[in-house]
């Protein structure tokens, strides 16, 4: 017998994390939940023009997600291509590993997003931001990097800012000047809640893999719903995990781990789950409401297996075999997939 399956549960938005006055941040990584090796993610809310400094991530890439108010997302890539967007609630971003990036809030609102990243040992409170890098650096050297007298930099930060307050910024930005965007190749933003959804008998399923968002070429994002009496049927991922961050209703996932283990955990809003790469799994609406889920890959490419496209796609004869059962009983089983039952 192998050890049980550890975990699969962790209550993120139960924890105090850390508050700052422009806004504050609560994160579920490896070290919170261990079965979490490939995927953190972080609750992060921005009061109106409060600034997530500019910063870096040295190794992980960051997918966003907006619940709730408005943000302004500026990236710079490599090839010194910017970018500025504004998101409201559904839209995603996704920011590559390295890539120096800032996100303001808008206002008039708080704005409550959810980072995700693809590495699970990942911690937002280890970014790299330049605050932290200029008060580490003399100022005789910052004087003849930026062209200024040492002595214009008595007064920056002494240690890193992380979130920064400040006025909210006009709505549409004076820089840079029209003509001279210098736009990447490829967008950093994507619209989840205005795809069309796959409709199921039991829900719905929004997907976002590099197919619909070409840059996001290291994870997944999915919005799941589930009716009251629904269920996400047996699958597994053949090349992700899948991390999740549970919005509304009360959602019961079962993981299989082969040696007959198996592990059951119930999860409310702000809690978040894991089902392992390859670990069989189901997800059921247990309560009168209707279950809403963000569903993460730590792949660009969505892969899935489901029980009813695993059984159909075998013969009704060796079906039977397997379970030593009359063909009669396996001629009943659906000859579609299913994905979510009602
Ligand atoms: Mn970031
Ligand atoms: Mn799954």
């Amino acid at each position: 017998m192998d050890t049980e399956i550890p975990e699969i549960r962790f209550a993120m938005e139960a924890q105090t994390g850390r508050i700052d006055p422009g806004g504050s941040a609560k994160e579920a990584t490896a070290k919170q939940f261990p079965i979490s090796k490939s995927l953190a993610g972080v609750s992060m809310k921005l009061k109106a023009g409060a600034l997530r400094e500019l910063h870096w991530h040295a190794n992980a890439a960051e997918w966003g997600y907006v619940f709730n108010g408005r943000c302004r997302t500026t990236i710079v890539d490599p090839d010194g291509h910017r970018e500025t967007n504004d998101f409201g609630p559904g839209d995603v971003w996704y920011f590559p590993r390295g890539h120096g990036h800032s996100i303001q809030g808008l206002g008039p609102d708080e704005c409550h997003f959810l980072l995700v990243f693809d590495n699970g040992y990942f911690s937002e409170f280890a970014t790299f931001s330049i605050s932290d890098w200029l008060a580490q650096t003399p100022a005789e050297v910052l004087a003849k990097n930026l062209g200024m007298p040492a002595s214009a930099f008595a007064n920056f930060p002494k240690k890193e800012v992380y979130i920064s307050v400040g006025p909210v910024p006009p709505a549409t930005p004076g820089e840079p000047a029209p003509g001279s965007e210098n736009l990447p190749p490829l967008t950093h933003k994507y619209c989840l809640a205005g795809q069309a959804p796959r409709e199921f008998h039991g829900g719905s399923l929004r997907l976002v893999s590099s197919k619909e968002f070409p840059i996001s070429t290291t994870m997944t994002g999915a919005l799941m719903t589930l009716k009251p009496g629904g269920l996400r049927e047996l699958h597994w991922h053949p090349n992700a995990d899948e991390w999740q961050y549970f919005i509304s209703g009360r959602t019961r996932m079962t993981v299989f781990g082969s040696q007959g283990r198996a592990r059951t955990a119930e999860y409310g809003p702000g809690d978040v789950g894991l089902a392992p790469q390859g670990y069989g799994h189901y997800l059921e609406n247990i309560g009168s409401e209707e279950c809403r889920m963000l569903l993460m890959f730590n792949s660009g490419e969505y892969q899935d297996i489901s029980l009813t496209q695993w059984l159909s796609a075998n013969p009704k004869q060796l079906v039977a075999t397997n379970f030593g059962l009359p063909e009669s009983v396996v001629a009943k089983f659906p000859t579609t997939n299913v994905f979510i039952a009602g």
